[in-house]
């Protein structure tokens, strides 16, 4: 249940009885012309989907992650490593005070990388457990995503959902190529903005609604299944 439908009596309930909480991680970056908040639209959506059984409660998603390559294109923001790394522990120490003990991060977007903070706040944090869920490569989402097309790129058909879709926008009819993940990785700013142009990093730009429910359904329960075993 999404945080903001609840109240901190309901909170104090849960905690009784259950110390599960989900943390939605998203970045606010360009998509080509897909929304901007594209993950964090996505990893919101999907933990409160995945929570929905058991009703854990689902925290607001961080609108803001680390992004600094995408710092040529306007409205994308990033926040330095360190404050995002103490945003995060920020953020844990409150969820563990309020009893919380176990916290699944739902992260939407490939640049976070919170592990390397959540095993550190777990050293100082023996007692509560933090796990980190990429959830787009999660083993059976990106196979089903390689099932329909290999080439599926930052901002290509596998981020277009209906929620992530913008009216006057529409997309281009035709694949783009696949862009060089290796050479993008060594670009600053203003030359990986050239080199990927719109900012697909390569792929068709949109398919079937029933394509995208069909691997969403699998990254829903690919995610519960997480939340369930734990
Ligand atoms: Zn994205």
């Amino acid at each position: 249940m999404r945080i903001a439908e609840m109240d901190w009596r309901m909170v104090e309930d849960w905690v009784r009885h259950d110390d599960r909480a989900l943390l939605p991680l998203g970045s606010t970056e360009q998509h080509a012309g897909l929304s901007l908040a594209t993950d964090t639209i996505l990893a919101e959506r999907l933990a409160t989907e995945a929570a929905e059984p058991i009703g854990a409660p689902v925290f607001p998603p961080l609108p803001y992650g680390l992004a600094p390559y995408f710092a040529a294109f306007p409205g994308s923001i990033t926040l330095r490593v360190a404050t995002f790394g103490m945003l995060l522990r920020d953020v844990l120490d409150s969820l563990k005070r309020s009893g919380f003990r176990r916290v699944l991060i739902v992260n939407g977007h490939g640049g976070n990388q919170p592990e390397a903070i959540a095993r550190e706040w777990m050293m100082d944090n023996p007692d509560a457990r933090v796990r980190c869920h990429d959830w787009w490569r999660a083993p059976r989402t990106m196979a089903a995503i390689r099932a329909v097309d290999a080439d599926a790129g930052h901002a290509s058909w596998m981020e277009s959902f209906p929620s992530t879709r913008l009216a006057w926008t529409p997309p281009p009819a035709t694949a783009k190529p696949m862009v060089d993940l290796g050479r993008v990785a060594t670009l600053p700013p203003f030359e990986l903005r050239n080199l990927v142009e719109d900012g697909n990093f390569g792929g068709a730009y949109q398919r079937d609604d029933a394509i995208m429910t069909g691997i969403w359904r699998i990254a829903v329960a690919e995610t519960r299944e997480l939340l369930d075993a734990w």
